[in-house]
């Protein structure tokens, strides 16, 4: 047989012509190791995902003892599965049960769609907007919703009735009206380089919203879950969304996404017609067990009440004069450079010196730094310096 690296390069799927392609033989806590067991410090989290580390014995026992009981049994919704009910339940409690009601489905751009489905049936409304330069996902509907004209040119038509607003810019929030169904909005904008939104900029849009008896809907898949240093992102403002949309770190490493809204919301996707939304492996009680484990698991070691000081220190030990602003909200923090290739330089160097971090989809001039909440503050101090000799 080839050699693992040749049959990844000829039977996996790629979508660039310089995959990492580094080859995966453990992880554990916020490590991952290679088939020299060389050992990498996770900064990117895989990206978002891995917010408790990695194979936290309590998630692998989560794991282990529902899939002794019972794996798949129905489509979505049909029976009753102790896990998915349970996670529903803890869920809206995490809301204060501001919301309280969930459907699960397997990933972020399949709860955006489920999103952007329930916001159009239940306000009867076409018109959809979302801001310039945001990310939502891979789907057609999720991509209709990013104003990127590459996709477009290759991927489109998409979704009609679709605008954008300008991110963090009041005078833009003109453009939405008694005609929109419903506003997208992420609270850390993730894929340009972790811009995190204004507060007066969110209770504006907030205002407009219910002024025009629009939906407001956050995209927490990446803030979601800890990372900014609270459950969810939302909270730092109190500003409550009427759907939240979550994936990523919700799943405890297994795949798992969520749309969480009122009873009343939700309703629509049983009435005209009824089964409207479906998931066959959606709520899939394998990851609603890792997602109620990893949950605890945040809860019981306090991982929130360090994230700030986590990213203070992150702040003081950068060598800030190398970059042109350093953002970012908890532990998604952004580096900003002037150009990829200093990117690359440091990506490079942090890579031979056993750290990973990567760059922006929409942003190659900017670092992104996205460790394991667990991360500790020796491991901190490691990153800063190594970062810092990259420029030697
Ligand atoms: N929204 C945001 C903010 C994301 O960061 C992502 C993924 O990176 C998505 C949506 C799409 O999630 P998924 O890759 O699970 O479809």
């Amino acid at each position: 047989m080839l050699p693992l690296r040749e049959l990844f390069f000829k039977h996996v799927a790629q979508t660039s012509n310089s995959p990492l392609a580094i080859c995966i033989t453990k992880a554990e806590g916020e490590y991952l190791y290679d088939e020299n067991n060389k050992a990498y410090l996770d900064c990117i989290s895989g990206i978002s995902v891995s917010n408790i580390g990695h194979q936290r014995k309590e998630i692998i026992e989560a794991i282990k003892s529902q899939a002794e009981r019972y794996l798949h049994t129905m489509v979505y919704g049909e029976h009753i599965q102790n896990p998915q009910v349970l996670l529903a339940k803890k869920l809206s409690e995490l809301t204060g049960n501001f919301l309280d009601n969930v459907y699960f489905v397997n990933s972020g751009a399949e709860a955006i769609d489920a999103a952007i489905k329930l916001a159009r049936h239940f306000t009867g409304k076409k018109q959809i907007i979302s801001c310039k330069d945001a990310y939502h996902g891979s789907t057609i509907g999720a991509m209709s919703l990013m104003n990127q004209k590459q996709y477009f040119d290759s991927y489109g038509p998409f979704l009609q009735d679709v605008d954008y607003i300008e991110f963090n810019n009041e005078d833009s929030l003109s453009k939405i009206t008694e005609q929109t169904a419903a506003v997208f909005v992420e609270l850390v904008q993730s894929e340009v380089g972790y811009i995190p939104i204004k507060e007066s900029f969110l209770k504006s849009l907030k205002r407009i919203c219910l002024t025009n008896n629009v939906l407001l809907i956050f995209d927490e898949i990446q803030t979601g879950i800890g990372r900014t240093g609270k459950f969810f992102a939302f909270e730092h403002f109190k500003v409550f969304p009427d759907i939240l949309v979550l994936a990523k770190a919700l799943g405890g490493g297994l795949p798992l996404g969520a749309i969480v809204t009122s009873k009343k919301i939700m309703s629509v996707f049983s009435y005209n017609p009824s089964l409207g939304h479906l998931t066959t492996f959606g709520g899939n009680p394998l990851s609603c067990a890792a997602s109620l484990a990893a949950i605890d698991y945040i809860e019981k070691n306090n991982l929130l009440n360090e994230v700030a000081s986590k990213e203070d220190y992150f702040r003081k030990k950068l060598p800030s004069k190398h970059f042109i602003e350093i953002r970012g909200k908890g532990l998604m923090i952004a580096l900003q450079l002037n150009s990829f290739d200093e990117v690359q330089k440091v990506v490079k160097h942090c890579f031979n010196e056993g750290i990973l971090i990567d760059w922006f989809l929409f942003n190659d001039k900017a670092i992104r730094l996205a460790p394991p909440l667990t991360i500790n503050y020796e491991q901190i101090d490691y990153v800063c310096k190594t970062i810092e000799r990259a420029f030697i």
